[in-house]
């Protein structure tokens, strides 16, 4: 399930095509979670200011919407693949978790020097590079009207940036969280398998947690977002005009929510 082919690196000139849709926002403030591997575009690991700087156009397209993003690590450490041989998964965790303060330094730079203004906030302590993530502070930069790039997850080893996504949102009160994926939604089966496999336009919460095959998120964090009624939309990133789409309401990829769709 959710596992439809990725663009490979060729595919880039057809990624990065030119698009200009500006689409009025249904949804007043998202949570859009961002992988690191999201961040690596063309490369094998580390951060692509290409594709940086093509996710900042991307966003720009929103318009009258609030913008918190949660970045991951994943393209420079995870800390369930890197513990071990002596080195303890706390540490590990703390590798990752530094790993996405990284990617938030870069993704701050790259979307400011591209027009698009945003302030990097750190749930871990790192006063010399970030300010620390709190609550009123958060607030602050959304009401002038600044993306807000949330680094260090929850700040606490055991959990993955998708639980601290949920967490930052119901935090935040967000309309939505908006899963950015490789994939365009969740299927009823494996596509790569099976050609007849079918994109599901909406899985109830209890659904995603239920059944094993869908992937897309943590479990902890679909169960999280359950408890609380959080919807999600689980959405390809690489398409031109999705990030507006989803916040204009549009149907797009697979929505997960409390309720049948
Ligand atoms: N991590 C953690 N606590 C958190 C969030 C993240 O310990 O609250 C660590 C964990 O080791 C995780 C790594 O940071 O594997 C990078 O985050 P994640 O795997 O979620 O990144 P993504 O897969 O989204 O790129």
């Amino acid at each position: 399930m959710n596992s439809k082919p990725s663009p490979q690196c060729e595919d880039w000139a057809s990624v990065y095509s030119d698009s200009f849709a500006i689409l009025e926002a249904m949804y007043k403030r998202v949570l859009l979670k961002l992988s690191g591997e999201q961040l690596q575009g063309q490369y094998d690991g580390g951060f692509d200011a290409e594709r940086a700087a093509w996710i900042a156009d991307e966003i720009k397209k929103v318009q009258g919407a609030e913008i918190i993003v949660m970045i991951g690590g994943g393209n420079y450490a995870r800390g369930a693949q890197l513990a071990g041989g002596g080195v303890q998964r706390v540490t590990a965790d703390n590798i990752g978790m530094l790993a996405t303060v990284m990617n938030a330094l870069a993704l701050q730079d790259v979307f400011n020097a591209n027009g698009l203004e945003a302030r990097a906030l750190t749930n871990i302590k790192a006063d010399q590079v970030a300010d620390q993530f709190t609550h009123r502070r958060a607030l602050s930069h959304l009401e002038k009207g600044r993306v807000v790039i949330v680094a260090g997850g929850i700040g606490r080893p055991y959990l993955t940036t998708d639980t601290a996504a949920v967490s930052l949102a119901l935090e935040l009160q967000c309309d939505v969280i908006m899963k950015a994926t490789k994939v365009d939604g969740v299927y009823d089966s494996d596509p790569s398998t099976n050609p007849s496999a079918q994109k599901l336009q909406h899985v109830t919460l209890r659904e995603a947690v239920e059944n094993p095959d869908i992937k897309v998120m943590d479990k902890a964090a679909i169960a999280l977002a359950e408890d609380h009624g959080q919807s999600i939309v689980v959405f390809e990133l690489l398409q031109p005009d999705n990030i507006a789409k989803v916040v204009a309401g549009e149907t797009v990829g697979t929505t997960i929510s409390a309720h049948q769709g």
